[in-house]
């Protein structure tokens, strides 16, 4: 049978400054991985969901009919005319395809574009018009996804990432590429029932390696046991953007039993909805943090600045940690990544070895505080090209542009000029910054960082600071969410809820 693979990845940020004027963001301008037609055939090995698709497709014996894979980090949202032109590429590859067995598609889930809230549902939509209603299409989202009524409608199957750190990516889809394969042979019959939750999820509660969040997956694989039950899935959504699909989502796909699936959706989003103070965390300060992490005595105390996590599309040059570590004689310590192209570009003009003055950070917008004046010395510099090594994107390699290691009193800074998050220490490593010597790590991330880190930190935290993606939900300038939502409004009474999204598209 032949099986259809593609995909178009984008995280939207409704609250962060653009990197680039707004009406010039293209999915292009922010690709991190674009693959035409036959290049896809050449993945299969690495931990994403298109390799795990090409894996699966490969392992089921079927053939592997490969569309195309838009991989793009998080950005502003891109232009409507961007999105078209992916889509169309993407509809002309499987037009000229047909007739195929199934299709297969990589899909954020948090995708929005100029006047778009539900880009993903778009995608899915116009598949399903091309290829009608016989053909099983199906796709794999992010753990952040905001599911619509629209992107259930025109899947027959949608299976999320469990993991946060993302290290399941490929496993999710391999599993979803093993439902299609005994779809197209006609050994079962998917039926999916969705329900979705007004329910604001707080990153810091969606680590899966730890309470309450392993309790979460723990429930999806007990549900994945019970007889006629395919895939579970819970979105957690992606908060940082208004509009009517944000918010928190489950999945539950059974073997042709359309009641079963509704009865079980219902009580796995009974389920989260009965435990929604435990997804919620109020914010810590760092200081608070950096107390809380000396009471306990582990080091490295390691700070996740979420609110500036450039992963999540924030400018990545938030200053108030870094200015508590040279106030309070933090040391040693260290800030990844500063991300200040002209600091960094100052840096590589003056050498290794180089003290120069630099004013680091607080350029992108007031709001991430002032840039900080500094006499540091420069370690080494760098074109910020290396080989990520940790569980999560081992061998992908990344750009971070320009770079420095930089250093004031043992205050370390790895200065990067592309907005990057640390997921893994290789890129320290790379400047010759060994992180574990340090007592104090910054890391401008909300969870990947874990992937790296997490195995060398006495102790971590996540903070709220000045910065863009604020976590404190109240802050967040909605008007387009459409219904009231936890923990915004704490009274919030929820009803099992089958439809959500704009019905103004
Ligand atoms: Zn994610």
């Amino acid at each position: 049978m032949r099986i259809a693979v593609g995909g178009i990845e984008h995280e939207t940020c409704g609250f962060a400054v653009p990197a680039r004027p707004a009406d010039a963001t293209t999915l292009m301008s922010v690709a991190r991985h674009v693959r035409y037609g036959e290049e896809l055939r050449s993945l299969g090995d690495a931990n994403t969901i298109v390799d795990g698709f090409v894996r699966g497709v490969r392992e089921t014996g079927h053939e592997l009919v490969p569309l195309l894979w838009i991989d793009a980090n998080t950005s502003s949202p891109v232009t409507r005319e961007s999105l078209d032109r992916a889509v169309e590429d993407l509809l002309e590859r499987l037009r000229k395809a047909l007739p195929v067995d199934g299709v297969l598609l990589s899909l954020h889930g948090s995708f929005a574009a100029q006047g778009v809230d539900d880009a993903d549902g778009e995608v899915l939509a116009r598949v399903r018009e091309l290829v009608g209603p016989n053909i099983p299409v199906m796709a794999v989202h992010d753990l952040h996804c905001n599911l619509s009524t629209v992107m259930a409608q025109a899947a027959n199957v949608m299976v999320v990432e469990r993991t946060y750190p993302h290290i399941d990516m490929a496993e999710r889809a391999v599993h979803a590429a093993r439902i299609m394969a005994r779809t197209v042979t006609g050994e079962v019959r998917p039926t999916m029932a969705v329900r979705y939750l007004p329910l604001l999820w707080s990153a810091a509660r969606m680590i899966d390696a730890e309470p309450p969040m392993s309790d979460a997956v723990q429930m999806l694989r007990a549900l994945d046991q019970r007889p006629g039950v395919l895939s579970s899935s819970i979105g957690v959504g992606y908060q940082w953007i208004d509009n009517p699909t944000v918010g928190a989502s489950v999945i539950v796909v059974t073997e042709n039993d359309e009641a079963l699936a509704e009865r079980y959706a219902d009580e796995l989003a009974k389920w989260v909805w009965d435990r929604r103070s435990q997804w919620r965390r109020d914010p810590l300060t760092p200081s608070a943090a950096i107390a809380q992490g000396e009471q306990l005595g582990k080091y490295p105390i390691v700070l996740a600045e979420q609110g500036d996590n450039t992963g999540g599309g924030a400018s990545g040059d938030a200053t108030e940690i870094l200015r508590l570590f040279i106030e309070q004689k933090l040391v040693p310590s260290a800030v990844l990544y500063m991300v200040d192209p002209d600091v960094a570009a100052q840096a590589v003009a003056a050498g290794a070895g180089a003290e120069i003055d630099v004013l680091l950070g607080g350029k992108s917008q007031p709001l991430v505080g002032p840039p900080v004046p500094m006499r540091v010395r420069v370690h080494a510099v760098s074109n910020g090209r290396f080989t990520y090594d940790g569980p999560m994107w081992a061998g992908v390699v990344g750009e971070l542009g320009p770079s420095a290691w930089l250093e004031q009193d043992g205050v370390h800074v790895a200065v990067v000029s592309g907005r990057h998050q640390p997921v893994d220490l290789a890129f320290c490593r790379s400047l010759g910054l060994d992180c574990r010597q340090m007592r104090y790590l910054a890391v401008k991330s909300t969870g990947h960082f874990r992937s790296g880190f997490g195995p060398i930190a006495g102790s971590i935290f996540n903070v709220d600071t000045a910065s863009a993606l604020v976590h404190d939900f109240r802050r967040l300038p909605y008007t387009r969410l459409g219904r009231s939502m936890y923990p915004i409004d704490m009274d919030v009474r929820w009803e099992p809820s089958t439809t959500v999204g704009a019905s103004d598209e």
